[in-house]
């Protein structure tokens, strides 16, 4: 099948942070990968600022060498790596100081797209709005995108929404969460509402419950300064998690459009149950004969942070009203996988006789490793021996039913910043969308601060912790293998 790649308009795209790991690992690579897909006009110019001094031929090699290394599979070719490189520019500029903006604002084209991609520390987010302002760099159609995390409570996200507000109108406004961007994801809407299929079975009359889990392999080794000060809850739960749930539980917008779309998911975290202290589980992972435990990766011996958290919510509405939901996220998890899974009622009555084994249908979306949907459907098992059912997956993973795309299939960021270049926010979040998940986040992570809540331990490398378990086996339910 052929590709339909749309080209995105001649445009500006300056990254703070532009020497920064996120820049290597995948907003240069990205962009990069655009490129070869002949979606970006090669008259754009992608600006690199940081405070380090740098030559551009210095950047050009940075870029080169991110390039080189974290582009996956897709093979470079060096004719388009050059041409790539002829558009990137760099220009030490402090985010805290006067240096460098006067230059950058005589580089930055203000009659094509601009956008600022504030790839840096939250604490220097305001202080860039200022200045863009302050230099006279950005224009009423600018666009700003901002990465996580958004504040570290509501009052913090409150005071960034209202600094930024100062500066930029909300829609300027880019919140980025990269699970948006997921292919399956998207796919979830385009399941939910473009057939008429699911949506009539998608309510508690048909929806048994719901089961989220974002699972990792890896530990904080590297970023324990600061997941140590976050924990799970604010790192995954309040953005990830919980995006993943809007999406699921929220109505048919009445169109697909940012503002349609992003009111639905706004009612959803606000239908959102408090949670039961019983009803959540933090845990924190422990040394194991080759792993180290998260005090030893935080380098933090007393911490009661949370590196894993299972929670069971509900959606408070017509819909929803019954219907479990229940979250799960951890580090140091045996398998690195990510999956919705909606399980669906049991038959209201079995014709078969009992014990010939039909079991209830899943629809499960797989976001990582690997991304696709399958749904488990109950057939006789084929050949003799009479009636017995067996549940198989009808596989209904886009690469192959479409054939791959390959080179042509953007990532989640790929996908995200093509978006801010066309003006769609769609999948960025709205700041009252933000605020609103703060203020379901806020008073559970407040409850365990005061009550210095200490987690439970699991072992590096296992399913979690036992407590996790218990928390669904309550409800006779299991939580769907990670695998
Ligand atoms: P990083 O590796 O520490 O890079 C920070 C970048 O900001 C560097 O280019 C640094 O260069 C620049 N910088 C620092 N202070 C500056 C200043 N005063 N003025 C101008 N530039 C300054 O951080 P990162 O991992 O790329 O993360 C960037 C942002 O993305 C953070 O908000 C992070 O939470 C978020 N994020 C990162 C990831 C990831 O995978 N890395 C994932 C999700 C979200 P100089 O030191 O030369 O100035």
């Amino acid at each position: 099948m052929a590709s339909r790649i749309i080209p995105v308009d001649t445009f500006d795209l300056v990254i703070f942070g532009g020497t920064g790991d996120l820049a290597r690992r995948k907003i240069l690579p990205g962009l990069f990968r655009r490129f070869c897909a002949s979606q970006i006009p090669k008259e754009s110019r992608i600006i690199g600022v940081a405070r380090t001094h740098l030559e551009r031929k210095d950047y050009l090699l940075l870029a080169h060498d991110s390039i080189t290394e974290f582009s996956g599979n897709h093979i470079i070719d060096k004719e388009y790596l050059e041409a790539f490189l002829g558009m990137l520019h760099y220009i030490k500029v402090d985010a805290q100081g006067e240096d460098g903006w006067e230059e950058l604002g005589e580089l930055v084209r203000k009659d094509v797209v601009n956008a600022y991609y504030l790839s840096v520390g939250p604490n220097l987010f305001g202080e860039i709005a200022s200045r863009l302002n302050k230099w006279n760099i950005a224009t009423p159609e600018s666009r700003v995108v901002i990465e996580k995390p958004f504040g570290h409570d509501l009052s913090s996200a409150k005071k960034l929404n209202g600094i930024l507000s100062q500066y930029f109108s909300e829609n300027q406004i880019y919140r980025i969460d990269h699970y948006l961007g997921k292919e399956t994801v998207q796919n979830l809407m385009a399941v939910r509402f473009g057939n008429l299929l699911f949506e009539p079975l998608w309510n508690s009359q048909y929806i048994d419950h719901i089961q989220i889990s974002v699972a990792e392999t890896v530990g904080v080794g590297g970023r324990g300064a600061y997941y140590d000060k976050s924990g799970a809850m604010r790192d995954m739960v309040q953005n990830h998690l919980m995006q993943l749930l809007c999406l699921i539980a929220m109505e048919p917008p009445s169109q697909f459009n940012p503002n349609s779309v992003r009111d639905e998911k706004l009612k959803v975290i606000r239908a959102l149950a408090d949670v039961e202290p019983h009803h959540i589980v933090r845990g924190q992972y422990d040394l194991t004969k080759t792993e180290q435990s998260y005090r030893q990766d935080a380098e933090n011996s007393h911490s009661f942070t949370e590196s894993y958290v299972a929670i069971k919510t509900e959606v408070n509405n017509w819909r929803w009203a019954g219907v479990p939901f229940y979250l799960r996220t951890g580090k140091k998890l045996k398998m690195r996988s990510s999956e919705i899974a909606i399980i669906f009622k049991e038959l209201p009555h079995s014709i078969f006789e009992k014990g010939e084994g039909e079991k209830q249908n899943i629809l499960a979306i797989q976001l990582q490793p690997n991304e696709g949907m399958t749904l488990d459907v109950t057939i006789k098992e084929p050949g003799p021996g009479g009636m017995r059912l067996i549940n198989v997956p009808l596989d209904m993973t886009f690469a192959e039913a479409l054939g791959d795309h390959g080179e042509d299939n953007p990532d989640a960021y790929e996908r995200l910043i093509m978006d801010v270049i066309r003006g769609n926010q769609t999948l960025f979040m709205r700041g009252d969308e933000v605020e609103a998940a703060w203020m379901w986040t806020d008073p559970i992570i407040k409850a365990w601060e005061s009550r210095n809540d200490v987690p439970k331990l699991y072992d590096a490398g296992s399913a979690g912790p036992e407590d996790a378990m218990a928390l669904i086996q309550r409800d006779n339910r299991l939580w769907r293998e990670i695998k």
